[in-house]
């Protein structure tokens, strides 16, 4: 994993998704050297990185145009941008356009996530996997809703991280926010 310190980060664009949830989604994604990811709301690359050194191909889109000037900054200063393709626009359209991929990680929807995992479960080809990443109650909810329609039994983790901060009396644990990963795998 990409420690969060290493990515150039811009108070304009969310995310990196922090090392050690970047861990469980990658875990929960299960990514092959053969398979192509997409990485709908790549934000500032966090989780395309990680996709980008695991995978043969990313598909990293985001609307917000500083998401991909950030996401593209962050795969040069790493030397990962050779496999990954960054599309400026919205999830919706853009995942109309593609071919079917084995992954996809959903980490931005805008009020839009049940079309969003709807549209891209339909692209996914057999064995492929989804992943939502989600900090607001309500798209957790939904997640769960739209996977169980889609005829799928979701798996879901709730992640309250907490990290060490050293001071001179001890070591203070410093919460950060629940975030759930909603997952599912498609049939053949
Ligand atoms: N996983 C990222 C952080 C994602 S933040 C990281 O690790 O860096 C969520 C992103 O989703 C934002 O950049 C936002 O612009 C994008 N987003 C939200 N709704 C979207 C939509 N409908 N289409 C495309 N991008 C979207």
């Amino acid at each position: 994993m990409i420690p969060d310190d290493e990515f150039i980060q811009s108070k304009d664009v969310p995310g990196p998704t922090k090392e050690e949830i970047r861990c469980l989604v990658m875990c929960k994604a299960g990514i092959s050297p053969e398979d192509t990811v997409v990485d709908v709301g790549c934000g500032s690359g966090g989780l395309t990185l990680e996709a980008a050194c695991r995978a043969r191909k990313v598909i990293a889109l985001d609307k917000n145009p500083e998401a991909i000037n950030l996401t593209r900054k962050n795969l040069e200063k790493h030397g990962y941008h050779e496999n990954v393709l960054l599309w400026e626009g919205d999830a919706l359209n853009i995942l109309e356009e593609l071919e079917s991929f084995q992954v996809l990680l959903v980490g931005g929807s805008s009020g839009d996530l049940s079309s969003i995992v709807t549209k891209g479960w339909s692209k996914l080809a057999p064995n492929g996997r989804i992943v939502v990443t989600s900090i607001l109650m309500e798209t957790r909810v939904e997640a769960v809703d739209v996977l169980k329609k889609l005829g799928t039994e979701p798996d879901v983790v709730e992640a309250t991280i907490a990290k060490g901060k050293i001071t001179p009396r001890g070591t203070m644990m410093m919460g950060r926010n629940p975030i759930t990963i909603v997952s599912a795998v498609k049939g053949n």
